[in-house]
């Protein structure tokens, strides 16, 4: 079975994990903190931290924001359930915002709507967590002047995005947004096995993440609240969680991120070839406006044709029956189970896109006879079905104004 995804591990990758685990420190040791800056330099903000996962790392960023009960959260129905759970694990409510089929991210357009509602209803939420889908970037310049007008805080799941820019900076320099964390579960651009990073230019907010990373206890004797009462004393001055990332980990991850535009740029190529075999066929892709160069951590086809989309559920049988591994992402999440007893806003964009989406398989050593094989298999199905009517491109969101 040809996955949708999977890590792309060296010799390279390996030799660093052995050094970590011949060293004596498996852990808070000095690759954790190296990994750290390799990343923040790169993206050039001013400070990261690694977690154990992006799921912590979305934790603690509400939690720094002062997310609680009461407040809400803004994020995309196209997301893995973790962007919105980090909202509920800090007690607020959550809602979504609709996306739009040209992107598959979160309609800048139906946001301003809902804000100016909330406005008059003083139900503005407290944060919007924008996620980068497939790795292409939100516009983050229109979305600061909405946090700026309507006063909330951005914090970028940038879990797909490692390696993207927007304006040609990479993603995760938080120049629009307070905080962007990143995945490095082994199916996302670059991997520690488990594990995460949040980036900010923020100290205080940084402060604090580093803090609850470790059980919200500090060994900074300037940060405490009395004299040290000796060389083993430590203070508990928050309740902060163990979400700590292993100098093993690190290792991985430090090794693998110098080998990150490498596999984005393969990324991209095999993306490329995707589009250029799918012209002219019924189905249509996500588009990268030219202020954005998506990672490509996902590449998702959509099916316009109605008829193809009664054929929904075939179609992916029908790959994964021939030997390839297509997946869905994602499944609004107000769908799930834990979210239906809710009320939400409508997103029938984001429901449409359900109906429509298959992922294909894209990952850095994904063969060209691999792909050719996947193109050439989809394009079979589709004839069989006499389903080849060409649809005109759709348009795209003008970032540039
Ligand atoms: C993978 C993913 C997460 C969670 O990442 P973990 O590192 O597995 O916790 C969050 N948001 C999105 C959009 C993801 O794809």
């Amino acid at each position: 079975m040809i996955p949708y995804g999977r890590q792309d591990i060296n010799e390279s990758d390996v030799q660093h994990v052995i050094e970590v685990l011949k060293s004596a420190w498996l852990t808070q040791g000095p690759t954790i903190p190296k990994f750290e800056k390799q990343v923040a330099e790169y993206c050039g903000a001013k400070h990261a931290l690694a977690m154990n996962s992006a799921t912590a790392a979305l934790h603690l960023s509400l939690s720094a924001l002062g997310v609680k009960a009461g407040d809400s959260v803004w994020t995309s129905p196209n997301t893995f359930v973790a962007s919105s759970n980090s909202a509920l694990y800090c007690g607020a409510n959550v809602n979504f915002i609709d996306i739009e089929l040209q992107t598959f991210n979160m309609d800048l357009n139906v946001l301003e709507e809902r804000l100016k509602k909330a406005k008059e209803t003083k139900t503005l939420p407290k944060v919007v967590i924008p996620v980068h889908f497939g790795g292409l970037s939100v516009d983050m310049k229109a979305l600061r002047t909405l946090a700026d007008t309507y006063d909330f805080k951005i914090v970028e799941d940038a879990s797909h995005a490692v390696g993207a820019k927007f304006f040609s900076q990479p993603v995760g320099s938080c120049r629009y947004s307070d905080l962007t964390v990143f995945s490095f579960h082994p199916v996302k651009i670059i991997t520690t096995g488990e594990g995460g990073m949040v980036l900010t230019n923020n100290s205080e907010l940084h402060e604090k993440i580093f803090q609850l990373r470790s059980h919200g206890i500090t060994r900074d004797p300037k940060l405490m609240t009395k004299t040290p009462d000796g060389p083993w004393y430590y203070e508990q001055q928050a309740l902060g969680f163990n979400y700590r990332i292993t100098d093993i980990q690190a290792a991985l991850g430090s090794s693998q991120f110098t080998r990150l535009e490498e596999f984005v740029a393969r990324r991209r190529a095999l993306a490329k070839n995707y589009i250029r075999a799918f012209e002219g066929l019924p189905i249509s892709w996500q588009k990268e406006p030219a202020s954005s160069e998506s990672s490509y951590h996902l590449f998702v086809i959509c099916f316009k044709d109605s008829r193809l989309r009664e054929q929904h559920r075939f179609l992916h049988e029908e790959m994964i029956r021939r030997g390839i591994g297509v997946n869905l992402h994602y499944i609004p999440v107000y769908k799930q189970p834990y979210y239906k007893n809710n009320s939400y806003f409508p997103c029938p964009q984001a429901e449409e896109y359900y109906s429509q989406a298959m992922s294909l398989p894209l990952f850095p050593t994904l063969s060209e006879k691999d792909q050719s094989y996947v193109i050439q298999q989809l394009k079979l199905i589709l004839s069989d079905l006499k389903i080849t009517t060409e649809l005109g491109p759709l348009e795209i969101r003008d970032m540039t104004k």
